[in-house]
């Protein structure tokens, strides 16, 4: 009777290291080096949208508050790239935030919300809404 349950206990061990083993290293929170990997994610879904290493001071801030024309405000967060998001809408010079750029809209890739803006032109850098995403360490 004990053997059976140690028996089982072992199985059970066995094939949480095997789900471990088949897990991605990016899924595992370990850069190569073995060091925590601190990413950016959406706030809604998680999804991964660039590492914290990403993050860009633009005219001398990483981050800037700003209203659009309907008078909402949106802090955002500027980084250079962000990989897990996706323009949403054709380029635009109108009421742009940063002298010489143009924006696009960024969504999310993975649940699709509005997270930012794309810029392109004198600077290239995205703008996430700081509400909307978080920072964080996989698998923390
Ligand atoms: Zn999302």
């Amino acid at each position: 009777m004990h053997r059976r349950v140690a028996d089982m206990v072992y199985q059970a061990i066995q094939d949480t290291c095997l789900m471990r083993d088949i897990e991605a290293p990016e899924k595992r929170g370990q850069t190569q080096q073995g060091n925590p990997r601190r990413v950016i994610t959406c706030r809604p879904c998680m999804k991964v949208l660039c590492d914290a290493g990403a993050k860009v001071a633009i005219n001398g801030a990483v981050t800037h508050t700003f209203a659009n024309p309907a008078g909402l405000m949106y802090e955002i967060m500027c980084v250079h790239y962000a990989e897990g998001c996706r323009v949403d809408s054709v380029p635009s010079v109108v009421f742009t935030w940063f002298k010489g750029c143009n924006w696009a809209v960024l969504q999310c890739a993975g649940c699709h919300v509005h997270l930012g803006w794309r810029f392109r032109g004198a600077m290239s850098f995205d703008g996430l809404i700081t509400q909307r995403i978080m920072e964080r360490t996989l698998d923390e």
